[in-house]
This record gives structure tokens, C-alpha cells and sequence, in this order.
């Protein structure tokens, strides 16, 4: 995964153009993820697909030609989406058009800017730069952005692998930052290593519920997203926006819009099974785009994971998001909480009582533990009694699982053997 990241590191993404499209076609050695291109002028519910925007080369220079900022040294040094420009001008009529970091941790931090449906360019450059921008006000610079917007599409990728059912796991990751790392390299990378080894996993035995991956650049590619598939929406079973996973530090769970969704209470419950490492803040309608599938539309069962909060993370939008802050061990640690979650999300159920007259006689179907006995069966006789007594077509796997604060591995050997033994049915 680290692998991958240094190879899409240096890519400029933006929301539409070859960095995305360059991205994706990446992705594609490594899912079956189809490209789909949406034209630009294209509706979509309240907003329209934009012009590609291609971005060749930038950069203010000195009265001597010296490059003072240099979009060849740095993608983030010109704000996304600018406009084209090609002036000379003073300090003072360039600072408007300047962005810096007013509390920046080192005197070369860049931040990330957006000119995202603004009619406006902007460079981001360091403290060091700026100083230097500053020193004569008589000095004259020269100021390019060599870029052109042109009808074209949005892009976006999706890889779909089918399941049983149609109930679907989505997982999504935004793909339109330029050379920042945790924000959202690391999302991405860490959505395609888990659908790669779906892939590999329905070779050998189908998948339960279908999943679908989604890269697309935030807001409106989520918006294009969801409107492109608006039929299919009521599938959605779970979903999680993946972003900010390469930092070490505890799991972060932002909830879906409804809060007591499969997905809440996918996490509740994984959040036990890793003792309490895992931290649960409430839905709001902003950050990433579980906005856009919590949007009262669609409110979708979708949440976020991540592994720091945007505030919380110093780095953010800065040149300091950058590789060195990233661990393989960490992005490896996120995988496998990851593929704990898909286990429980692809094993819950809504299982039905088919004796639910009193309890069922449990003895000769080899599932009672009479009093006194040793406890080899342990909590298994407690998960098979909590899911008898619950599965009244209300409660799920994963209820039952925290109402009688069990280990999930216990309740889904408890369900298996009831579903043998005819004493439970599941329900879509
Ligand atoms: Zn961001």
C-alpha cells in the first residue's frame, strides 16, 4: 500500500483532469474498477459537471527570471482549478492572490488551496517565500498559471463485485487532492487492498452481500455518484467514506446521519471486540462526504472511518501531509481493523424464531448445557439462548451481539448452529 502511494503521491489530482483519470487507470491493475466519465455541463441534482481544467506549469519569478515559487518543485504551490494568468506584478497587487500559513510548523509548510466553481486564481507558498516575495516593493514579478479549461468530464471509478444478495457495502474515497498523503492517499489505498482481496476471497467462495468501491473526487463527485445510481440506493446495507487512515493513533468512527444504523452498530460492536481502541463521535453535516449520503435525499446508513479528525490532524491540507508521516505498519494495522469489520458486516442477520412458543427443547439437538455441567460450552449456550429469545424479526446479529456483550465470532457460531437445526431462519 505504501508501494501504491508513492506512485499516485506525485499525481495531480484535482476535480476533474489527468490527474484523477491517471489514478484511476492505477487502480486499475490492481481491481476490476470501471471509469466512467460524466460530460461536462452534465446536471446533477443541483449542481453541474465543470470543465476539465489541465494545469502545464506555474510559477512567480523575480525581475532576474529566478523562480521564487515553483509549481515544478510543488503541485500544491498553485491553488486547484485557478485560472489562467500571465501579469507582472508588484507584492502588493500579487498578496491578494497569495496563501500562506499563519502559524505554519516549519518555514517551508505550503498549504492546499481550492478555486473549486470560483472564478479566481491563487498561489499557496511558504513563509520562506513569502518573505522573500516581500523584500523590495518596487521589484516587479513575473506571474504564470499556464493553464487551460476546456469541455471534457468528471471522472470517477467503481469496481462492483456481486454478491448473493444485493445488499450492498459500499466503500468510498475521495480522489481529488494533488500530492497529499493521509488526506486521502491513504483512503485510497487502503479501499483498493481490501476490494483486491475480495476478488481474491469470491474466487474461492462467493460473497455473501455485494460491494462496491467508489473513487471520486468530493462533493460533487460524490453527488454525481449518487445521482447516477440513484436507483440502486435502497441496497445500500452499510458504508463507510474512507480518509485520514495512514496516521497512527486510534480509530475514529463518525456515525451515519441516523446514528443506529448496520454501520453504527457494525462498529459498536468491533469497537468492543478491539477493547475500547475505537472512538465514536456523532453524524454532523460537514468533513467528508458522509454529508452527501446522510443528505436527507438519501440518508444513507453510511459513516466515516478514520484515524484522526481533520482538526485534530496539524497536517492537514499542508504540504506536511506527506509520505514521511506515513507507516506500512499503520496502513497495515487499518487493513486488518477493516477486514474485521467486513467479517462482522458480511456475517450479521436478521434471524426469525421458528419455535418461539416457549423455549425450544435444546437437549436432544445438542446445544444444551444442563446445570452443574462444566462449562465447555462456555458462552455459547448463553449467545444461543440471547439469539432465541431475540430473533423476533426486530433485533439483528449485531444487537443481539451487544445486548448480551458477547464475542461476535460466539453469536455467529451460536446463529450457524440454530440455522443447522431448523430453530432459526434469516430474513432480508
Ligand atoms: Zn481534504
Amino acid at each position: 500500500m505504501l508501494g501504491w502511494m508513492r506512485d499516485l503521491f506525485p499525481l495531480h489530482r484535482a476535480q476533474t483532469g489527468v490527474g484523477v483519470r491517471k489514478t484511476l487507470r492505477y487502480l486499475q491493475h490492481h481491481l476490476p474498477l470501471e471509469v466512467h466519465e460524466v460530460a461536462s455541463g452534465t446536471t446533477v441534482f443541483d449542481w453541474t459537471i465543470p470543465e476539465e481544467w489541465h494545469i502545464r506549469d506555474a510559477f512567480i519569478a523575480d525581475s532576474k527570471g529566478q523562480r521564487i515559487v515553483d509549481y515544478r518543485q510543488c503541485n500544491l504551490h498553485v491553488a486547484s482549478n485557478s485560472q489562467p494568468v500571465c501579469q507582472k506584478l508588484s507584492y502588493a497587487e500579487l498578496e491578494p492572490h497569495l496563501h500562506w500559513l499563519t502559524e505554519p510548523p516549519s518555514l517551508d509548510t505550503v498549504p492546499y488551496r481550492t478555486m473549486f466553481f470560483r472564478q479566481e486564481w491563487g498561489f499557496c507558498v511558504s513563509q520562506r517565500m513569502l518573505d522573500r516575495l516581500k523584500t523590495d516593493p518596487a521589484e516587479k514579478f513575473t506571474v504564470v498559471i499556464d493553464a487551460t479549461f476546456s469541455p471534457g468530464s468528471l471522472s470517477y471509478g467503481e469496481a462492483i463485485l456481486p454478491g448473493q444478495s444485493r445488499e450492498t457495502i459500499l466503500l468510498y474515497a475521495h480522489c481529488c487532492h494533488p500530492s497529499l498523503a493521509n488526506d486521502n492517499l491513504s483512503g485510497i489505498v487502503v479501499a483498493t487492498m481490501l476490494g483486491k482481496q475480495l476478488v481474491k476471497r469470491a474466487k474461492q467462495q462467493p460473497l455473501r452481500r455485494t460491494y462496491r468501491i467508489v473513487f471520486a473526487p468530493a462533493t460533487i463527485g460524490a453527488i454525481t455518484w449518487l445521482a447516477a445510481n440513484q436507483a440502486d440506493l435502497p441496497q445500500v446495507y452499510a458504508g463507510l467514506i474512507l480518509t485520514l487512515l495512514g496516521s497512527s493513533g486510534p480509530f475514529i468512527y463518525k456515525k451515519s446521519r441516523r446514528g443506529a444504523t448496520v454501520i453504527d452498530r457494525a462498529i459498536e460492536v468491533l469497537w468492543r471486540e478491539l477493547d475500547n481502541q475505537g472512538r465514536t463521535i456523532p453524524f454532523a453535516p460537514w468533513g467528508y462526504d458522509e454529508r452527501q449520503f446522510g443528505a436527507p435525499g438519501f440518508d444513507l446508513p453510511v459513516g466515516c472511518l478514520m484515524r484522526t479528525t481533520p482538526s485534530e490532524f496539524s497536517e492537514y491540507h499542508t504540504s506536511a501531509d506527506n509520505l514521511e508521516k506515513i507507516q506500512a505498519q499503520t496502513l497495515q494495522e487499518t487493513l486488518k481493523t477493516l477486514q474485521q469489520l467486513l467479517t462482522i458486516l458480511e456475517s450479521n442477520d436478521l434471524p426469525v424464531n421458528q419455535s418461539p412458543f416457549g423455549e425450544p427443547r435444546l437437549g436432544p439437538r445438542g446445544l444444551y448445557r444442563p446445570y452443574g455441567a462444566d462449562d465447555s460450552l462456555g458462552r455459547f449456550q448463553e449467545a444461543v439462548l440471547w439469539i432465541l429469545n431475540l430473533a423476533d424479526g426486530d433485533h439483528d446479529l449485531l444487537d443481539i451481539c451487544q445486548q448480551g456483550q458477547l464475542p461476535w465470532k460466539l453469536v455467529s457460531l451460536a446463529a450457524e448452529a440454530l440455522r443447522q437445526q431448523g430453530l432459526i431462519k434469516s430474513v432480508d
